[in-house]
Protein backbone atom coordinates (compact mmCIF):
# COMPACT_ATOMS: atom_id res chain seq x y z
CA UNK A 1 0.00 0.00 0.00
CA UNK A 2 1.43 3.56 -0.76
CA UNK A 3 1.55 5.92 2.64
CA UNK A 4 2.51 9.33 2.15
CA UNK A 5 5.10 11.06 4.99
CA UNK A 6 3.50 13.77 6.93
CA UNK A 7 6.28 13.76 9.62
CA UNK A 8 9.91 13.04 10.33
CA UNK A 9 11.41 13.01 13.62
CA UNK A 10 14.01 15.52 13.91
CA UNK A 11 16.65 13.47 15.85
CA UNK A 12 16.45 11.26 13.45
CA UNK A 13 19.24 8.61 13.44
CA UNK A 14 20.90 6.31 11.37
CA UNK A 15 18.86 2.70 11.09
CA UNK A 16 20.42 -0.55 11.65
CA UNK A 17 21.33 -1.12 8.13
CA UNK A 18 23.04 2.38 7.71
CA UNK A 19 20.68 2.74 4.17
CA UNK A 20 18.60 6.23 6.28
CA UNK A 21 20.33 9.15 7.91
CA UNK A 22 19.09 12.18 8.51
CA UNK A 23 17.69 14.58 6.09
CA UNK A 24 16.96 11.82 3.33
CA UNK A 25 13.52 11.90 3.18
CA UNK A 26 10.55 14.57 2.21
CA UNK A 27 6.96 15.35 3.74
CA UNK A 28 4.81 13.98 1.01
CA UNK A 29 6.80 11.50 -0.50
CA UNK A 30 4.95 8.60 -1.38
CA UNK A 31 6.36 4.96 -0.68
CA UNK A 32 5.17 1.86 -1.49
CA UNK A 33 5.15 -0.08 2.05
CA UNK A 34 4.54 -3.41 3.28
CA UNK A 35 3.08 -4.12 6.14
CA UNK A 36 5.01 -6.03 9.22
CA UNK A 37 4.63 -9.66 9.95
CA UNK A 38 3.69 -8.69 13.58
CA UNK A 39 0.48 -6.68 12.76
CA UNK A 40 -1.13 -8.93 10.37
CA UNK A 41 -0.32 -11.56 13.78
CA UNK A 42 -2.28 -9.88 15.80
CA UNK A 43 -4.48 -8.86 13.01
CA UNK A 44 -4.09 -5.52 12.43
CA UNK A 45 -5.37 -4.40 9.85
CA UNK A 46 -4.67 -1.02 8.45
CA UNK A 47 -7.11 1.15 6.30
CA UNK A 48 -6.67 4.16 3.93
CA UNK A 49 -6.69 6.94 6.07
CA UNK A 50 -4.85 5.13 8.99
CA UNK A 51 -1.44 6.92 10.59
CA UNK A 52 1.16 4.36 10.97
CA UNK A 53 5.03 4.19 12.10
CA UNK A 54 7.20 3.54 9.19
CA UNK A 55 10.62 1.90 8.98
CA UNK A 56 13.10 0.05 7.13
CA UNK A 57 12.99 2.82 4.94
CA UNK A 58 15.06 3.01 1.28
CA UNK A 59 14.35 6.57 0.43
CA UNK A 60 15.85 5.24 -3.23
CA UNK A 61 13.16 3.29 -3.96
CA UNK A 62 11.03 4.72 -2.25
CA UNK A 63 10.17 1.50 0.04
CA UNK A 64 9.31 0.72 3.52
CA UNK A 65 7.59 -1.19 5.93
CA UNK A 66 4.64 -0.23 7.84
CA UNK A 67 5.27 -1.47 11.90
CA UNK A 68 2.42 0.00 14.09
CA UNK A 69 -1.18 1.66 13.16
CA UNK A 70 -1.72 4.73 15.63
CA UNK A 71 -5.23 4.47 17.11
CA UNK A 72 -7.85 5.19 15.11
CA UNK A 73 -10.22 8.04 16.05
CA UNK A 74 -13.31 6.76 13.69
CA UNK A 75 -13.53 4.09 11.19
CA UNK A 76 -16.07 3.90 8.65
CA UNK A 77 -16.46 0.44 7.21
CA UNK A 78 -18.64 0.92 3.95
CA UNK A 79 -15.95 2.33 2.65
CA UNK A 80 -13.35 1.42 5.30
CA UNK A 81 -11.71 4.21 5.31
CA UNK A 82 -10.07 5.25 9.35
CA UNK A 83 -10.10 8.40 11.11
CA UNK A 84 -12.59 10.43 8.40
CA UNK A 85 -13.37 13.69 9.54
CA UNK A 86 -16.28 14.53 8.30
CA UNK A 87 -19.14 13.12 5.52
CA UNK A 88 -20.37 14.50 2.83
CA UNK A 89 -23.66 13.09 1.50
CA UNK A 90 -23.96 13.76 -1.89
CA UNK A 91 -27.15 13.57 -4.42
CA UNK A 92 -28.29 15.27 -7.92
CA UNK A 93 -31.36 17.68 -8.40
CA UNK A 94 -31.62 16.34 -11.89
CA UNK A 95 -30.21 13.27 -13.80
CA UNK A 96 -31.03 11.36 -11.11
CA UNK A 97 -33.91 13.18 -9.38
CA UNK A 98 -33.70 12.54 -5.77
CA UNK A 99 -35.57 9.42 -4.59
CA UNK A 100 -36.35 10.57 -0.99
CA UNK A 101 -36.11 7.00 0.24
CA UNK A 102 -32.46 6.60 -1.07
CA UNK A 103 -31.44 10.41 0.49
CA UNK A 104 -32.61 8.40 3.73
CA UNK A 105 -30.97 5.05 3.51
CA UNK A 106 -27.90 7.80 2.83
CA UNK A 107 -28.46 9.48 5.45
CA UNK A 108 -29.34 7.12 8.23
CA UNK A 109 -26.12 5.16 7.00
CA UNK A 110 -24.41 8.50 7.18
CA UNK A 111 -25.46 9.13 11.15
CA UNK A 112 -24.93 6.25 12.56
CA UNK A 113 -20.91 6.51 12.14
CA UNK A 114 -21.45 9.36 14.60
CA UNK A 115 -19.22 11.29 11.95
CA UNK A 116 -20.31 15.00 11.56
CA UNK A 117 -22.50 15.55 7.71
CA UNK A 118 -22.84 17.73 5.56
CA UNK A 119 -25.62 17.32 2.73
CA UNK A 120 -24.83 18.32 -0.83
CA UNK A 121 -27.24 18.82 -3.72
CA UNK A 122 -25.52 18.55 -6.98
CA UNK A 123 -26.54 19.41 -10.50
CA UNK A 124 -28.28 22.51 -9.37
CA UNK A 125 -28.11 24.27 -12.62
CA UNK A 126 -30.47 22.30 -14.23
CA UNK A 127 -33.55 22.67 -12.01
CA UNK A 128 -35.46 26.54 -11.07
CA UNK A 129 -34.92 28.40 -7.93
CA UNK A 130 -38.79 27.41 -6.87
CA UNK A 131 -37.52 23.19 -6.78
CA UNK A 132 -34.19 24.70 -5.23
CA UNK A 133 -36.78 26.41 -2.51
CA UNK A 134 -39.02 23.61 -2.12
CA UNK A 135 -36.20 21.15 -1.44
CA UNK A 136 -34.83 23.48 0.85
CA UNK A 137 -37.55 23.53 3.28
CA UNK A 138 -38.88 20.06 2.56
CA UNK A 139 -34.85 19.27 3.84
CA UNK A 140 -35.23 21.81 6.73
CA UNK A 141 -38.28 19.92 8.34
CA UNK A 142 -35.98 16.68 8.13
CA UNK A 143 -34.14 18.97 10.47
CA UNK A 144 -30.84 19.16 7.45
CA UNK A 145 -29.57 22.35 5.86
CA UNK A 146 -28.41 21.53 2.55
CA UNK A 147 -25.91 23.07 -0.01
CA UNK A 148 -26.66 23.25 -3.41
CA UNK A 149 -24.19 23.20 -5.79
CA UNK A 150 -23.05 22.23 -9.17
CA UNK A 151 -19.69 21.03 -10.74
CA UNK A 152 -20.93 22.23 -13.77
CA UNK A 153 -21.85 26.22 -12.72
CA UNK A 154 -18.97 25.95 -9.92
CA UNK A 155 -22.15 27.15 -7.37
CA UNK A 156 -21.14 26.36 -3.73
CA UNK A 157 -17.75 24.92 -4.39
CA UNK A 158 -15.90 27.27 -2.51
CA UNK A 159 -18.52 26.61 0.43
CA UNK A 160 -17.69 23.25 0.07
CA UNK A 161 -14.06 23.24 -0.14
CA UNK A 162 -14.10 25.60 3.09
CA UNK A 163 -15.94 23.18 4.84
CA UNK A 164 -13.60 20.11 3.45
CA UNK A 165 -10.08 22.09 4.66
CA UNK A 166 -7.82 20.19 6.88
CA UNK A 167 -10.15 17.63 7.40
CA UNK A 168 -10.50 14.08 5.97
CA UNK A 169 -13.62 13.74 4.19
CA UNK A 170 -15.52 10.76 2.12
CA UNK A 171 -18.22 11.38 -0.43
CA UNK A 172 -21.12 9.15 -0.47
CA UNK A 173 -23.80 8.85 -3.03
CA UNK A 174 -25.76 6.32 -5.41
CA UNK A 175 -23.79 6.61 -8.97
CA UNK A 176 -24.23 9.25 -11.30
CA UNK A 177 -24.76 12.40 -8.79
CA UNK A 178 -21.29 13.63 -9.72
CA UNK A 179 -19.17 12.26 -6.63
CA UNK A 180 -16.01 11.75 -9.20
CA UNK A 181 -16.67 14.98 -10.88
CA UNK A 182 -16.86 17.05 -7.42
CA UNK A 183 -13.68 15.12 -6.59
CA UNK A 184 -11.91 16.60 -9.65
CA UNK A 185 -13.14 19.86 -9.13
CA UNK A 186 -12.42 20.10 -5.35
CA UNK A 187 -8.93 18.80 -6.21
CA UNK A 188 -8.30 21.28 -9.27
CA UNK A 189 -9.99 24.69 -7.28
CA UNK A 190 -6.38 25.84 -6.33
CA UNK A 191 -6.03 27.83 -3.09
CA UNK A 192 -9.74 29.74 -3.21
CA UNK A 193 -8.74 29.96 0.62
CA UNK A 194 -5.07 29.95 0.75
CA UNK A 195 -5.25 28.30 3.57
CA UNK A 196 -1.62 26.95 5.49
CA UNK A 197 -1.00 23.48 5.99
CA UNK A 198 0.25 22.19 9.21
CA UNK A 199 2.61 19.57 10.10
CA UNK A 200 1.79 17.40 12.22
CA UNK A 201 2.92 17.48 15.78
CA UNK A 202 6.03 15.40 16.69
CA UNK A 203 5.34 12.63 19.71
CA UNK A 204 8.09 12.58 21.92
CA UNK A 205 7.35 8.65 23.07
CA UNK A 206 7.92 7.71 19.25
CA UNK A 207 10.94 10.26 18.54
CA UNK A 208 13.13 8.11 19.83
CA UNK A 209 12.95 5.82 17.05
CA UNK A 210 13.71 6.41 13.35
CA UNK A 211 10.65 6.15 12.61
CA UNK A 212 8.48 8.39 10.60
CA UNK A 213 4.97 9.68 10.83
CA UNK A 214 2.78 8.64 7.70
CA UNK A 215 -0.81 8.45 6.57
CA UNK A 216 -2.05 5.34 4.42
CA UNK A 217 -2.83 6.95 1.11
CA UNK A 218 -4.21 4.04 -1.04
CA UNK A 219 -5.12 0.54 -0.52
CA UNK A 220 -7.60 -2.20 -2.68
CA UNK A 221 -9.85 -4.27 -0.77
CA UNK A 222 -11.63 -6.77 -1.92
CA UNK A 223 -15.43 -6.63 -1.84
CA UNK A 224 -16.34 -10.03 -1.00
CA UNK A 225 -19.15 -9.78 -3.65
CA UNK A 226 -18.21 -11.44 -6.87
CA UNK A 227 -15.17 -13.27 -8.29
CA UNK A 228 -12.13 -11.49 -8.62
CA UNK A 229 -14.34 -7.87 -7.79
CA UNK A 230 -11.41 -5.44 -6.14
CA UNK A 231 -13.17 -1.83 -5.43
CA UNK A 232 -10.23 0.58 -5.19
CA UNK A 233 -9.76 2.93 -1.85
CA UNK A 234 -7.44 6.20 -1.85
CA UNK A 235 -7.26 9.45 -0.31
CA UNK A 236 -5.92 12.54 -2.17
CA UNK A 237 -4.85 15.67 -0.88
CA UNK A 238 -7.01 18.61 -1.63
CA UNK A 239 -4.98 21.72 -2.37
CA UNK A 240 -5.70 23.67 0.49
CA UNK A 241 -5.23 21.07 3.39
CA UNK A 242 -7.15 17.62 4.18
CA UNK A 243 -7.64 14.67 2.44
CA UNK A 244 -10.61 13.18 0.11
CA UNK A 245 -11.31 9.29 0.19
CA UNK A 246 -12.17 8.29 -3.77
CA UNK A 247 -14.36 5.48 -3.30
CA UNK A 248 -15.83 4.30 -6.23
CA UNK A 249 -18.28 1.26 -6.26
CA UNK A 250 -19.47 2.12 -2.84
CA UNK A 251 -22.73 3.32 -3.00
CA UNK A 252 -25.11 0.87 -1.65
CA UNK A 253 -25.62 1.75 1.87
CA UNK A 254 -26.00 -1.70 4.19
CA UNK A 255 -27.05 0.08 7.39
CA UNK A 256 -25.13 -3.19 9.19
CA UNK A 257 -24.42 -1.31 12.07
CA UNK A 258 -27.87 0.43 12.56
CA UNK A 259 -30.45 -1.67 15.18
CA UNK A 260 -33.68 -1.47 15.51
CA UNK A 261 -33.47 0.03 18.71
CA UNK A 262 -30.79 3.02 17.61
CA UNK A 263 -32.90 3.71 14.47
CA UNK A 264 -34.73 6.36 15.44
CA UNK A 265 -31.50 8.06 16.61
CA UNK A 266 -30.53 8.86 12.92
CA UNK A 267 -33.41 10.66 12.46
CA UNK A 268 -32.20 14.53 13.30
CA UNK A 269 -36.88 15.27 13.58
CA UNK A 270 -37.07 12.61 15.77
CA UNK A 271 -33.92 13.54 17.77
CA UNK A 272 -35.06 17.28 17.88
CA UNK A 273 -38.93 15.72 19.70
CA UNK A 274 -37.01 13.65 22.00
CA UNK A 275 -34.89 16.99 23.11
CA UNK A 276 -37.16 19.33 22.85
CA UNK A 277 -39.55 17.08 25.43
CA UNK A 278 -37.06 16.52 27.78
CA UNK A 279 -37.22 15.54 30.66
CA UNK A 280 -39.96 13.52 29.83
CA UNK A 281 -39.32 10.52 28.03
CA UNK A 282 -41.00 7.85 26.23
CA UNK A 283 -42.77 5.26 28.99
CA UNK A 284 -40.50 2.44 27.52
CA UNK A 285 -36.69 2.89 27.17
CA UNK A 286 -36.65 0.51 24.17
CA UNK A 287 -39.92 2.52 22.53
CA UNK A 288 -39.89 1.52 19.16
CA UNK A 289 -42.01 4.60 18.42
CA UNK A 290 -45.00 2.47 17.14
CA UNK A 291 -47.90 3.86 18.85
CA UNK A 292 -46.89 2.39 22.16
CA UNK A 293 -48.67 3.73 25.49
CA UNK A 294 -46.70 6.43 26.94
CA UNK A 295 -44.50 7.20 23.32
CA UNK A 296 -43.69 10.71 22.72
CA UNK A 297 -43.20 10.35 18.52
CA UNK A 298 -46.28 11.37 16.56
CA UNK A 299 -46.84 9.58 13.10
CA UNK A 300 -47.24 13.05 11.86
CA UNK A 301 -43.87 13.67 10.18
CA UNK A 302 -42.76 13.23 6.21
CA UNK A 303 -40.51 10.16 6.94
CA UNK A 304 -42.00 8.28 9.24
CA UNK A 305 -43.54 5.50 6.34
CA UNK A 306 -39.54 5.33 5.72
CA UNK A 307 -38.87 5.04 9.17
CA UNK A 308 -40.97 2.43 9.82
CA UNK A 309 -39.69 0.52 6.45
CA UNK A 310 -36.01 0.73 7.51
CA UNK A 311 -37.60 -0.36 10.62
CA UNK A 312 -38.97 -3.75 8.87
CA UNK A 313 -36.01 -4.22 7.12
CA UNK A 314 -34.11 -3.97 9.91
CA UNK A 315 -35.81 -6.56 12.00
CA UNK A 316 -35.97 -8.86 9.60
CA UNK A 317 -32.22 -8.84 9.15
CA UNK A 318 -31.48 -9.04 13.27
CA UNK A 319 -34.11 -12.17 12.87
CA UNK A 320 -31.51 -14.21 10.34
CA UNK A 321 -28.15 -12.91 12.50
P1 LIG B 1 -20.54 9.61 -9.87
O1 LIG B 1 -21.03 8.29 -10.41
O2 LIG B 1 -21.35 10.02 -8.67
O3 LIG B 1 -19.08 9.63 -9.59
O4 LIG B 1 -20.86 10.69 -10.98
P2 LIG B 1 -19.91 11.34 -12.10
O5 LIG B 1 -18.95 12.31 -11.50
O6 LIG B 1 -19.34 10.23 -12.92
O7 LIG B 1 -20.96 12.19 -12.96
C1 LIG B 1 -22.04 11.59 -13.64
C2 LIG B 1 -22.44 12.53 -14.78
O8 LIG B 1 -22.96 13.75 -14.27
C3 LIG B 1 -21.28 12.91 -15.69
O9 LIG B 1 -21.74 12.92 -17.03
C4 LIG B 1 -20.91 14.32 -15.25
O10 LIG B 1 -20.35 15.10 -16.29
C5 LIG B 1 -22.28 14.85 -14.86
N1 LIG B 1 -22.22 15.97 -13.88
C6 LIG B 1 -21.46 16.04 -12.77
N2 LIG B 1 -21.70 17.20 -12.13
C7 LIG B 1 -22.62 17.87 -12.84
C8 LIG B 1 -23.27 19.15 -12.68
O11 LIG B 1 -23.05 19.93 -11.74
N3 LIG B 1 -24.22 19.47 -13.62
C9 LIG B 1 -24.52 18.65 -14.66
N4 LIG B 1 -25.45 19.06 -15.53
N5 LIG B 1 -23.91 17.46 -14.86
C10 LIG B 1 -22.96 17.07 -13.96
Amino acid sequence: MRVIVQHIPPETSVDPSGSFSKGSGEIGVELLCVVKAVLKKIKRRVLVGDKVLVGSIDWVDRRGAIENVFQRKTEILDPPVANVDHLLVLFSMDQPKIEPFSLTRFLVEAESTGIPLTLALNKSELVSQEEIKAWKSRLRSWAYEPIFCSVDSKRGLDTLQFIMREQTSVIVGPSGVGKSSLINALRGNKHILGAVKEQNSFDPILGSKWYEEQRVGEVSVRSGRGKHTTRHVSLLPLPDGGYLADTPGFNQPSLLKVTKNSLAHHFPEIRKVLKDSEPAKCAFNNCLHLGEPGCLIKDDWERYPYYLQLLDEIKIREEFQ
